[in-house]
C-alpha cells in the first residue's frame, strides 16, 4: 500500500474543509472494508493523498424513528441495522438485507454510508496492479468495458452504458424498495437524492466534495408487506447474483401499490414498473404473481453469459410474492 495522510474529523463540517482542502486528493473513510481493499490493491487509477476517518463523526451512527419514518445515519453499522428493534418491526426488509451482506466481521464495521458508496466488484476494474498491471476502462476513465467481449457472468443485463458493472449493495435494493432518500452534504449545502436516482452506470450521484449524512425512509403504508431475498453463489458469504427487495400494500385482497426492486441487475437498484403495474389492482395468486415475474424481464439485454440472470429474476420475484 502507497502511504498517505490519515485525518481525523470530527464533524460534518470538519470533514467539509479538510475535502474542500484536498478536492480529489482526499477520500473519506468509514469502515475502510472496502476503501482500504482497494488502494492495498492499487487498481484505482488515481491514489488519496489523505484519507479521511469519519468514523469520529458524533451523532452520525443513530438509527431514529419519528412520526414520519426511520432516519439512519451514514455511520450506522450494518449489523446495528440488522439488530435494531424498530427496523425490525416496520422496516423488516432493511433489516433482512442488512443481514444478508458478507458476515458478521464485515457487518460489526461496515456502515450504512460505505455499504452504498462502496466501488463495483467488477473484476475487470479490480484487477490488482501487483499482476501485471491494472486494467483500464470507461469506469477509470479510459478504454472500453472488457465485460461485453469477456468474462460477464455477474454483470448488467438492464440499463447499462459504457460499464456493465453491476451495483453491489443489498442496501440501495432495500432502500430503494422503501423509496427512501440519501441526505448529502456539501460545500453548497445539503441535498437529497432518491435511492433510485443515486446510481448511474459509471458510479454514483457523490461529488468528490460531498459525504452522506443519513438516510430517510418513510413510514410504510398500513397493510404491507415487505421481502427481500437474494440469490448467490455460496450461501454463507458472498454479493448477490440477483436479489429482490418486495414492497406490497393491500387493499383487502388486491395490491394498491408495490414497488418491484431488482438488485445486482444494473448499475443501481432496478425498479421493475412493469411487474409494478402488473400487481396493482390485483390479487396475490399464483396466475399475478406468474404475469409479474414475466413483466420483471422485460427490456433486459443480458450479455453472452450472464442470461441465466433471466429465470432468477423471474423465480426471485414469484418467490417474493408467493410466502
Ligand atoms: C468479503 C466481503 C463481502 C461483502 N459482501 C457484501 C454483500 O454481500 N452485500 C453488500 O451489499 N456488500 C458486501 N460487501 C461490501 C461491504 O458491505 C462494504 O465493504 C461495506 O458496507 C462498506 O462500508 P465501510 O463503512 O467499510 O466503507 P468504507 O470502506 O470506509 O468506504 C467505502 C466507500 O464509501 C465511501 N464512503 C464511506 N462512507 C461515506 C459517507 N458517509 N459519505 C460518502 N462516502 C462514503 C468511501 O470513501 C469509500 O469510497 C462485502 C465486502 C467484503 C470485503
Amino acid at each position: 500500500m502507497k502511504t498517505f495522510q490519515h485525518k481525523t474529523a470530527t464533524s460534518v463540517a470538519d470533514t467539509l474543509s479538510i475535502l474542500s482542502e484536498y478536492g480529489e486528493k482526499a477520500k473519506l473513510m468509514a469502515g475502510g472494508t472496502d476503501l482500504l481493499g482497494l488502494l492495498k490493491s492499487k487498481s484505482m487509477v488515481g491514489y488519496p493523498d489523505v484519507v479521511v476517518n469519519i468514523k469520529t463523526i458524533a451523532g452520525l451512527n443513530e438509527i431514529k424513528t419519528d412520526a414520519q419514518g426511520l432516519t439512519i445515519g451514514a455511520l450506522a453499522r450494518l449489523a446495528d441495522i440488522a439488530g435494531s428493534t424498530d427496523v425490525k418491526d416496520t422496516w423488516p426488509i432493511l433489516a433482512e438485507a442488512a443481514a444478508s451482506v458478507a458476515m458478521p466481521q464485515i457487518r460489526n464495521v461496515g456502515t450504512l454510508g460505505g455499504n452504498l458508496a462502496q466501488e463495483t466488484r467488477c473484476w475487470y476494474f479490480r484487477f490488482p496492479n501487483a499482476i501485471g498491471g491494472r486494467i483500464m476502462c470507461k469506469r477509470k476513465g479510459e478504454g472500453p468495458c472488457l465485460a461485453v467481449k469477456g468474462d460477464n457472468r455477474y454483470h448488467a443485463i438492464f440499463g447499462a452504458k459504457k460499464c456493465f458493472a453491476v451495483c453491489p449493495s443489498d442496501m440501495a435494493v432495500a432502500l430503494a424498495a422503501l423509496d427512501a432518500q440519501i441526505k448529502i452534504s456539501g460545500p453548497k449545502g445539503e441535498r437529497m437524492v432518491a435511492m433510485t436516482d443515486f446510481y448511474h452506470p459509471l458510479g454514483n450521484a457523490l461529488a468528490a466534495d460531498e459525504i452522506i449524512v443519513e438516510v430517510q425512509i418513510p413510514r410504510p403504508a398500513d397493510n404491507n408487506r415487505q421481502v427481500f431475498i437474494k440469490h448467490r453463489v455460496r450461501d454463507t458469504i458472498d454479493f448477490a447474483t440477483v436479489s429482490v427487495g418486495l414492497v406490497v400494500s393491500m387493499d383487502g385482497e388486491t395490491v394498491a401499490d408495490a414497488r418491484v426492486v431488482l438488485g445486482a441487475v444494473a448499475p443501481g437498484p432496478y425498479r421493475a414498473t412493469k411487474a409494478e403495474a402488473a400487481l396493482k389492482g390485483q390479487p396475490i395468486n399464483s396466475e399475478t404473481a406468474a404475469t409479474a415475474s414475466a413483466a420483471a424481464i422485460v427490456g433486459a439485454v443480458p450479455l453472452s453469459r450472464n442470461a441465466y440472470k433471466l429465470d432468477i429474476t423471474k423465480t426471485l420475484v414469484k418467490r417474493a410474492l408467493l410466502p
